[in-house]
């Protein structure tokens, strides 16, 4: 089967952040180019919060064209993380997700997600993993790297081409049946059962999330009822 994800890769050494960059040219691009960096000067996570990028990670994003509306974008998101899981199990590390757009290994984020586009026209995955990478000092508590967990140094160049197979896979399977992209992340995500604490604009809230629904909103049940989290809303804590 040919595969969709990964037909062209651009390798740019330096870019200010390959979301930006595959935005630039998907207008132009077939669907399934992916733009890889060395290095992003310019890395971003949502609401404009910044993304580490040096020299030894994995940066880089995927031009989607599906024919899929705004309610499916959550789904796009889960597309990036459960292909991240299975590349980190591939090397023997148990990740899991959490909602909406993380992956964790051991209580650190290892890898962010991170969704954008032109409706209708085209969708960018943009995925950053921490594989050799260094964690800068003020994220040391709270991020981790495929390094720091295997104690050795990991061809990044395979974990590309694992990552490419992975989210092709996850791709087509979205594709024909967008709920089992859903009961998937359900089986993988370490937040559902435990009380969160989020944070939102507006202030926070507590409870305990229960579900993850078809739309891929998170139920939160509080002393005040169950409330829907959407993607691009909030923060979770512990
Ligand atoms: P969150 O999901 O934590 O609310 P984002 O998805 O927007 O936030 O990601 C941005 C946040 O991720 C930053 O504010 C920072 O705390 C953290 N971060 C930045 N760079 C890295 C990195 N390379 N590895 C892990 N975490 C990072």
């Amino acid at each position: 089967m040919e595969h969709i994800i990964g037909i062209r890769i651009i390798n740019l050494d330096e870019v200010d952040s390959t979301n930006e960059y595959a935005k630039r040219i998907a207008p132009s691009s077939p669907e399934g180019t992916v733009v890889v960096a060395g290095k992003q000067t310019l890395g971003k996570g949502r609401r404009g919060r910044k993304w580490a990028s040096p020299e030894g990670g994995l940066w880089m994003s995927v031009v989607l064209k599906p024919e899929v509306d705004a309610a499916d974008m959550p789904k796009i998101v889960f597309i990036g993380a459960l292909a991240v899981v299975d590349t980190l199990q591939e090397f023997g590390i148990r990740a899991g997700i959490k909602w909406p757009n993380d992956v964790w290994v051991d209580g650190r984020k290892i890898c962010g997600i991170l969704t954008e586009g032109k409706l209708g026209k085209f969708v960018v995955l943009g995925i950053g993993l921490n594989v050799n990478n260094e964690i800068p000092e003020e994220l040391k508590e709270m991020a981790t790297s495929m390094k720091l967990i295997l104690g050795r140094e990991v061809d990044l160049g395979r974990v590309l081409k694992i990552l490419l197979g992975n989210l092709d896979r996850w791709y087509r399977s979205f594709l024909k049946d967008g709920s089992s992209v859903i009961s998937a992340v359900k089986e993988r995500c370490f937040v559902l059962g435990r009380r969160v604490r989020v944070v939102e604009d507006g202030g926070e809230l507590i409870g305990q999330a229960v579900d993850i629904d078809e739309s891929g909103a998170l139920i939160l049940e509080t002393s005040k009822g169950s409330v829907r989290l959407f993607y691009g809303d909030v923060s979770l804590r512990f």
